[in-house]
């Protein structure tokens, strides 16, 4: 009656810092998870978080439970932010919003509502995407295809073949999108080709579900980088949208997150939002605290608001700032090869095109770690350590 069960693979991204930190070489770099650091390598709590906590340490608040759906100020702020204040469906009440545990957890709990209400519906996930939304969906047991997005010829969006793969979908599919800063590619639809996605959704009444793990951080701008979600909304879908606080706010540990379904009339949302506490309430019961109260500050203070979006243009600036001296020092060391893609990818993220043996090579040889399909993050990389990057980028790919 005992428990025997296999060694379980370490986790392809996580495992990574852990490998690091094993690592006793003075020159390693750590550019596998996504998260933020300084110039020196450090990681990075905002200026207007320490604010916000402060306040929060003022005000003496308690530590009772929230209600199984979260705080209802951040309910309030997080579709807000995500839609603007003006947006018809957040003023007529059509939008089911319930805090969940970052944007992980608002998947899972997306997830187990599709599973649940939305059963023979096959979910779309784009070729690549971030290593864990497969095992989330699979745990959640979604049916889940994938449909072409890259191109590695162009190192940019395969259009034909993703029009063609959601075509090609039954009616009534559900497509997995990422909001912005498509993870690993950093290669985003344009406008036009947004637009383009939205109607192919209508005329094959498909259902869009967007990540949006990191609005403001792949322009510096909240708004632009909630274009795709919003225009779907506005143009009258029914939309499924998961939001992280991880990093734009740099709020990763303490998981806070929402998942907003956008329905067709109030009451519907109602009945939507009902669904998903009952989803949550045998999970996890109700969401934490902190994180929520800290959003709810930020957004609700005009000054502390615009020092956020200072911050995150400063964070978001930094990566590009970087972006353009990897791109240099690869240029000037191989300059047969083009490297513009470095440049013109959007987000934390720069995906090389890296076989395996040659991340192997990056990692065995040259202490540098990064995910093994080639992706490194950008935003744990200063200037101090990019010529390094790029020579043993360099010496990877010719080898
Ligand atoms: N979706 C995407 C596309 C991501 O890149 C990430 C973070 N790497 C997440 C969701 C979720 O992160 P978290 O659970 O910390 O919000």
């Amino acid at each position: 009656s005992g428990v025997e069960v296999e060694m379980a693979p370490p986790d392809p991204i996580l495992g990574i810092t852990e490998a690091f930190k094993a690592d006793g070489s003075a020159d390693k770099l750590n550019l596998g998870v996504g998260a933020y650091r300084t110039e020196e390598l450090a990681p990075y709590v905002l200026e207007v978080v320490k604010k916000a906590e402060a306040k929060m340490l003022e005000k003496g608040e308690n530590k009772e439970y929230l209600p199984i759906d979260g705080l209802a100020a951040f309910k309030k702020a997080t579709v807000e932010l995500l839609l603007g204040a003006d947006s018809p469906a957040v003023k007529e009440g059509r939008v089911a919003t319930i805090q969940s545990l970052s944007g992980t957890g608002s998947l899972r709990v997306a997830g187990q509502f599709l599973s649940r209400f939305c059963s023979g519906r096959t979910l779309y996930i784009s070729d690549p995407t971030w290593g864990n939304h497969k095992a989330i969906f699979t745990d959640a047991g979604v049916p889940w295809k994938t449909y072409r997005y890259f191109d590695p010829e162009t190192v940019g969006l395969d259009e034909e073949g993703m029009m063609a793969d959601l075509k090609a979908a039954p009616e009534g599919s559900v497509v997995l999108l990422h909001g912005c800063a498509h993870n690993p590619t950093g290669v985003d639809p344009t406008k036009e080709q947004w637009k383009q996605i939205c109607d192919l959704c209508h005329e094959r009444q498909l259902l869009p579900f967007f990540d949006v793990a990191y609005q403001g951080f792949a322009t510096g701008s909240l708004e632009e980088d909630a274009f795709a979600p919003r225009l779907f909304v506005e143009e009258g879908h029914d939309v499924i949208v998961c939001q992280s606080y991880s990093k734009n706010l740099g709020l990763y540990a303490e998981r806070i997150g929402a998942l907003n379904i956008v329905a067709s009339d109030k009451d519907s949302a109602a009945r939507i939002l009902s669904q998903l506490k009952k989803i949550a309430r045998p999970m996890y019961s109700n969401p934490p605290v902190h994180g929520a109260r800290i959003v709810t500050e930020v957004i609700g203070n005009k000054d502390m608001f615009d020092e956020w979006k200072g911050e995150m243009e400063m964070m978001s600036g930094r990566i590009m700032t970087v972006r353009g001296e990897l791109y240099d020092h690869l240029t000037r060391m191989a300059p047969e090869k083009d490297w513009s893609f470095v440049k013109r990818q959007i987000g934390m993220f720069s995906y090389t095109g890296m076989t395996p043996d040659q991340v192997a090579n990056m990692t065995g040889k040259h202490h540098i770690y990064m995910t093994k399909d080639g992706r490194i993050s950008l935003a744990g990389l200063s200037s101090s350590k990019a010529e390094y990057l790029a020579a043993a980028m360099v010496d990877s790919v010719r080898n």
